[in-house]
This record gives structure tokens, C-alpha cells and sequence, in this order.
């Protein structure tokens, strides 16, 4: 076992109340919290040292958290059956850790339930919108701010919003939107400010760009990254002078 200062328990006791009393932070995410907390703070798991960074790597977390990854196979019976299979279950880790990409989400910024349809917007003459339920809907987007509105439209109202829709896609395409501010993922990043998140999402999604409106303005100290060996991230330390960041996670080939 790591020998434990007293300020690690501290910062780790710190840490694990923040993440518990954050109530964004909740199932998988939270366990991927516990155990980030849990290494960084206290080194339990022990690093494996490379180059003056701890790493730890995605099967490390999957192997304490999701140890057991069942898989469909074939029984002799010829029937398909779930069976635990060798591999901890670390594609769970990956879709924990990408599900929070710092990130614009449409749906978010509806204030709308998930399940709800939208009411038809469209034109009437004695009021604002006609108000129905809808037949059909999708985005439309803001060229000033770049933010999507879901607009719905009932079925009398199908050839107004298929109007609107052209006329939004000239807008788009002939203005150069801003891209929409955050305002969903980076949950774990609000906990953990010292690892380089942006450095990890552009490698769980290599389309990604950091949105506006980034956390927070301290320099990131820690860095999460992809390596290519092995089915696995880690989190890596940097030596905490200077060079910055101070920690990474890295997962390596997911073969
Ligand atoms: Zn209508």
C-alpha cells in the first residue's frame, strides 16, 4: 500500500465530497470520479511511472470498476448466452469519458423535457403561433450565436416549416455562425482542474473543438490522452514544476 500523507487523505476526502455532492455527477460518472480521486490523491492504484509521469490506463479503472464485461457467445446448445468475458469491460470507461465531453448540445439548451415534442410555431394571424402538437420538427439555427432552437410544425403548417428550414440552411451556409457556447460535459473536468481535458477529448472525438466559454481560466495541470498499445487509458503525472500538465489519461490501442 502507498503511504499516505495526511494532506493526501485531506485532498482526497475533499475531492470525493465535492464529487458526491455535485449532482451532475452521478452513476458511472461518479465511480470514474471515485477512482480518478482515488489515484491521483492517494496513488491507489500505483501509477506505473514512465518518463517522470504516473500513468494509469483505461483497463486499470475498468478493471476495478467494471471487472466483469459479459459477452453474447454460443453455448453448446446452440443457443446465445452471456457469459463474462477476459477483458474488463473498458469500452464502459470510454463512453463515461466521452458522454462528457465538454460540448454544445441542442437538446440541452431546448428547456424542454427529452421526451417532449415540440408545439408548431407556425404564423396565425390573430396569434403569435399556432400552438398545435406537432407533426414534424427539427433545429433551426441562430446565425447571431450559433444556438439551435427546436421548431415543430403540425401538418397544415408542413409547407411553412419546410420554408423556414431552407431558408435557415442559406442563412447558415452563406453566414459564418459562431460556434454555440458549452453547455453540456466537462462535469468530471469541474473536479479534477489539474488534468489536460481538452488534450483527452480531441482524442475520444477527433472532430471536437473546444466549444466557447471554456472552464475555468487555471492552466490545466493534468492531461488525459489516447496512447496506441494495449486496450487501455492511463492517467499520467508530469512533473508538477513548471512543465504543465501535471497528470494525463491515456488509453492505448482498443483492439
Ligand atoms: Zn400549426
Amino acid at each position: 500500500m502507498t503511504e499516505m500523507s495526511y494532506p493526501a487523505l485531506r485532498a482526497h476526502h475533499r475531492c470525493v465530497e465535492a464529487l458526491v455532492a455535485d449532482p451532475e455527477v452521478t452513476g458511472d460518472l461518479l465511480l470514474v470520479g471515485m477512482w480518478l480521486a482515488r489515484a491521483i490523491h492517494l496513488h491507489l492504484p500505483k501509477p506505473a511511472v514512465n518518463d517522470g509521469t504516473s500513468t494509469w490506463q483505461l483497463p486499470d479503472i475498468a478493471r476495478d470498476l467494471f471487472p466483469l464485461n459479459m459477452d453474447r457467445g454460443l453455448a453448446f446448445n446452440g443457443q446465445m448466452v452471456e457469459a463474462p468475458s477476459a477483458e474488463p469491460d473498458w469500452r464502459r470507461v470510454f463512453e463515461v469519458l466521452k458522454n462528457d465531453i465538454r460540448r454544445y448540445d441542442p437538446k440541452v439548451d431546448q428547456q424542454l423535457p427529452a421526451w417532449a415534442r415540440p408545439r408548431c410555431s407556425g404564423p396565425m394571424v390573430r396569434r403569435a403561433s399556432c400552438g398545435k402538437g406537432s407533426y414534424t420538427w427539427g433545429y433551426l439555427t441562430d446565425v447571431e450565436t450559433g444556438r439551435k432552437r427546436l421548431v415543430g410544425a403540425c401538418r397544415k403548417h408542413h409547407d411553412w416549416f419546410q420554408q423556414e428550414r431552407k431558408v435557415n440552411a442559406a442563412v447558415v451556409a452563406a453566414t459564418e455562425a459562431p460556434p454555440p457556447p458549452a453547455n453540456a460535459g466537462g462535469r468530471l473536468a469541474r473536479h479534477f482542474l489539474d488534468i489536460d481535458w481538452p488534450a483527452l477529448w480531441v482524442k475520444l472525438d477527433e472532430s471536437w473543438t473546444a466549444p466557447p466559454e471554456q472552464m475555468g481560466s487555471a492552466r490545466p495541470k493534468l492531461r488525459v490522452v489516447l496512447g496506441d498499445t494495449g486496450s487501455s487509458f492511463s492517467v499520467q503525472r508530469t512533473s508538477s514544476t513548471a512543465a504543465r500538465p501535471r497528470f494525463a489519461l491515456i488509453n492505448g490501442t482498443l483492439s
